[in-house]
């Protein structure tokens, strides 16, 4: 076998071990699987455990073993985030060196209070800089923020197109670590994709709103930019927030057993591909390859929905 060309790209799948996979998971690994195997690129699996009380014992190896059974494999060893703390350590010193960390002690109420109007959209309050000059007399640190860029931060997402945000008006300054010494999801992900040389991040829709958080991050800490693609959310009825209990593609539930290909073939579907009938009935192998085959991001429709079967 040929090595791929050096600028294949190095995707990965990030999934929190707070539950299993569901169906709305699993379209973001099938879709970032196959735009990285599509392009001979390698795909890469990471843990996303910085978030220590919501995680659930076995979710791991629940959906490391759910990946396998569905043909999605991947290169190197699986990561963990907690592995990562002291690069988010040493970041954070140096952005609190260069001044662009200050401590914060408002509470979300008091945040809530001060900002003009929260957003649809999200529930990020655009953080009112209250402490950007100090904090008052007694108050403890909640958090840690970095200061806001005024401009605005522009990219060229894969299937949205350009995509700009500024960020003072969106977040405003934004955490980066906790109170606790807990760091945030922000920070942490930006360190763990440069860390392991990620250079493609595909994930779904819910987090194109922080996409520009995490740019403002690299650019402060010099690190390169990974090209972005963000895919539809599967829904419930009615384009409901997808309910878990109902929606789980779990290896220990075995919910899925002897129909993987099938679901394969409606996240495929989802994502706006048209696999062949032939297809009904073949393994996960022979679907995946006619993905890798065939897979095209222009296809990938505007909207998200339900799946249907
Ligand atoms: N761990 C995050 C999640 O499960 C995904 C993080 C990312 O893709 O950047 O929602």
């Amino acid at each position: 076998m040929t090595s791929p060309p050096l600028t294949s790209p190095v995707g990965r799948f990030a999934p929190s071990p707070t539950g299993a996979l569901h169906t709305g998971s699993l379209a973001t690994a099938v879709g970032s699987w196959l735009l990285a195997r599509r392009a001979g690129g390698r795909w890469l699996v990471r843990m996303d455990d910085l978030d220590t009380p919501r995680q659930v014992a076995g979710m791991a190896d629940d959906i490391r073993r759910t990946l396998e059974e569905f043909g999605l494999w991947w290169d190197r060893e699986i990561t963990r985030q907690s592995d990562n703390q002291e690069a988010y350590r040493d970041a954070f010193e140096r952005l609190l060196g260069l001044g662009l960390v200050y401590p914060c002690g408002c509470s979300r109420r008091e945040i809530a209070q001060a900002a003009s109007a929260p957003h649809p959209d999200d529930d990020t309050l655009p953080y009112p800089a209250t402490c950007r000059g100090g904090m008052r007399g007694g108050a403890v640190v909640r958090s840690w923020r970095v200061r806001a860029a005024d401009g605005e931060i522009c990219f060229d997402d894969l299937r949205r197109g350009r995509v700009c945000q500024v960020l003072a008006l969106r977040c405003g300054d934004f955490v980066v670590r906790r109170g606790d010494g807990g760091f945030a999801y922000q920070l942490a992900v930006v360190l763990d994709d440069h860390l392991s040389g990620v250079t493609q991040v595909v994930r779904g829709d819910d987090l194109l709103a922080s996409t520009p958080r995490q740019i403002y991050l690299q650019q402060l800490l010099g690190l390169p930019r990974p090209r972005y693609c963000h895919l539809p959310l599967v829904s419930g009825p009615g384009g409901a927030k997808l309910s878990k209990r109902d929606n789980l593609v779990s290896h220990h539930l075995g919910n899925w057993k002897g129909r993987e290909g099938a679901l394969l073939l409606a996240l495929l579907r989802f994502l706006g591909q048209e696999p062949p009938g032939g297809l009904a009935g073949a393994a996960c192998g022979e679907i995946l390859q006619w993905g890798v085959d065939n897979f095209e991001v222009g296809r990938i429709p505007a909207l998200g929905g339900e799946l249907k079967p």
